[in-house]
């Protein structure tokens, strides 16, 4: 048994089988072969093999985005059979008497250039996708990924570090655990580990990377960010017996769904979620949250290959809204930048991406990217209780611009008829020191506040969110943010706007008591915290 220790990001644990996270660039060796046909042959079986992968991708795809979203697909499967892109890699085997999965990725390389070279921008996006069809093919073509294709165990998935995209894709129903040698606590991909149930341990090493094989045994304890690789019959039992105390105590929190969010002496608190994608809805009502504080939008672009267009963005809005039946649901606009990037935006390689060109300065910046979004949901809004919220604030001008686009957008539906709430709640988030700073001025001109701890810890600190060695360095209960909240409580209130906490200090149950002593309105957390919380509360006295 080899022990290792990282950071565990969600408490759980897992027992299972070692499954190392391989990327989707895969490359293609070059290989001299003898027998053109019989690799003919081979290409023709990984083509249907793809085919029908695809078929299945896009059913999920219909049944879980909907069917705007599925249609790249379809896409995919019509790319797959294109003549051209078929006759290319056939010439390149029989003319250069080389291996298929090198005459696809030869041919995946040139179609992603003519496509990139072309004017127009669908079209250029087309070259993501020719690369995502030809990595499918390359990878059923080599033997050691039908294998795991095969597989329908759960596994401990292992990486050097998972980018937000690649957590997201990851499919959840095979994930036991997931551990990474690098990532911070606060980055998003250990975020989204959190909202998907999923016990986590971030930041194992480089010498664990380099023990980790697949197929190994494992044991995970994202309580304490211990990892066990082949590990004695003691060890497995001590953490079977964790997750035996671990479902217990799911089980006596469930017994604390459908009861208030209220302490001892009868103070009230909303416990909302925080989600990414419309399918982590069903956790949200399962954990009997009072609704979602924080829909983070922008996981709709990073998992496009193209700006998702009003009508694709309308109908996840649209279902989010209806499934939570009237409960609020806080929608964050655009969050783009810093360590979620999607290549169509094009975005320049900053030196400081966190301190970088994100989030509300793209959108002022590109006002046409961002009417789009306010347009879906706007036209979203007559479906449920919609609120919009605007991340990474530091001025009331940035504040003044974003009403008066809101405004224009307004006049442009009204103008062509379409039906929309006029008065739908318009909110900051307070996750920068400048705006927590500057509270008191821009209380006046929203509806709510938003505390976004997960960066305003970063900016306060001076401590980058990706960056592991400074843990140390970065406590998040730090009394200057302790201050910053509370200064933004107090000029919220003086404005007469409520308040909440959304970023991850939001389910930290140690300071559970601090927020509601600052009149705090609102948590919102990963929907797997709610009832942690709400147990919190119901034991809290405020008068003692
Ligand atoms: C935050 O910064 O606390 C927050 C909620 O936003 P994100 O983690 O998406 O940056
Ligand atoms: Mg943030």
């Amino acid at each position: 048994m080899t022990e290792f220790k990282g950071k565990g990001v969600y408490g759980a644990v897992a027992v299972g089988k070692i499954s190392v996270f391989k990327r989707a660039e895969i490359s293609a060796i070059r290989e001299y072969i003898e027998d053109c046909e019989t690799e003919k042959k081979r290409l023709k079986s990984a083509k249907e093999k793809a085919l029908k992968q695809i078929e299945e991708i896009h059913d999920k795809a219909l049944r879980e985005v909907g069917e705007t979203n599925a249609k790249i697909f379809e896409i995919h499967k019509m790319m797959l059979d294109d003549e051209d892109y078929n006759n290319s890699i056939e010439i390149i085997i029989d003319t250069q008497k080389v291996n298929a999965e090198y005459a696809v990725a030869v041919t995946s390389d040139n179609f992603a250039a003519m496509f990139s070279a072309m004017d127009d921008a669908y079209m250029r996006a087309r070259s993501a996708d020719v690369r995502d069809i030809s990595n499918r093919l390359i990878a059923n073509l080599s033997e050691k990924s039908s294998e795991k294709a095969k597989s329908s165990e759960k596994v401990i998935i292992c990486a050097d570090d998972l980018a937000p995209s690649e957590t997201v894709s990851l499919d959840k129903e095979r994930v036991l655990a997931f551990i990474t040698a690098h990532g911070s606590s606060n980055s998003h991909t250990a975020i989204l580990a959190r909202n998907m149930n999923i016990p986590a341990v971030i930041g194992a090493g480089d010498e664990f990377l380099a023990a980790v094989k697949d197929g190994m045994n494992a044991c995970v304890d994202g309580y304490t960010g211990e990892i066990y690789l082949e590990p004695d019959e003691i060890t497995v039992k001590k953490i079977l017996k964790k997750q035996r105390d671990d479902e217990e105590k799911k089980r006596l929190l469930q017994e604390l769904k459908g009861k208030e969010n209220i302490t001892l002496d009868g103070t009230k608190i909303k416990i909302f979620a925080n989600i990414g994608r419309v399918d982590n809805i069903g956790a949200v009502l399962i954990n009997d949250a009072d609704g979602i504080g924080l829909f983070r939008s922008e996981f709709l672009y990073l998992e496009n290959s193209d700006y998702p267009t009003e009508e694709q963005q309308f109908s996840v809005y649209k279902k989010v809204l209806e499934s939570m039946s009237g409960k609020k649901v806080i929608i964050r606009t655009l969050d783009i930048g810093a360590d979620k990037q999607a290549d169509y935006f094009k975005l320049d390689k900053e030196e400081n991406p966190a301190l970088g060109f994100r989030a509300i300065r793209i959108c002022l910046s590109r006002p046409e990217i961002f009417k789009i979004q306010l347009r879906a949901l706007y036209k979203a809004s007559v479906y449920g209780n919609l609120a919009i919220m605007f991340p990474m604030i530091t001025s009331v001008s940035e504040v003044d611009k974003i009403l008066e686009i809101c405004s224009n957008v307004r006049e442009e539906l009204s103008r062509e008829n379409i039906k929309f709430l006029e008065n739908v709640e318009l909110g900051v988030m307070i996750e920068t020191p400048a705006a927590a700073v500057i509270s008191d001025k821009l209380a006046p001109l929203v509806d709510f506040f938003s505390v976004g701890t997960n960066d305003l810890i970063q900016y306060t600190l001076a401590c980058d969110r990706q960056n592991p060695n400074l843990e140390s360095f970065c406590d998040p209960h730090h009394e200057a943010i302790l201050r910053l909240i509370e200064m933004s409580a107090e000029n919220a209130h003086k404005n007469g706007i409520w308040i909440g906490i959304c970023g991850e200090l939001a389910a930290d149950t140690e300071l559970t008591e601090t927020f509601l002593r600052m009149g705090i309105d609102e948590l919102s957390v990963s929907p797997s915290f709610v009832l942690n919380v709400r147990e919190k509360v119901r034991s809290i006295d405020l008068t003692k």
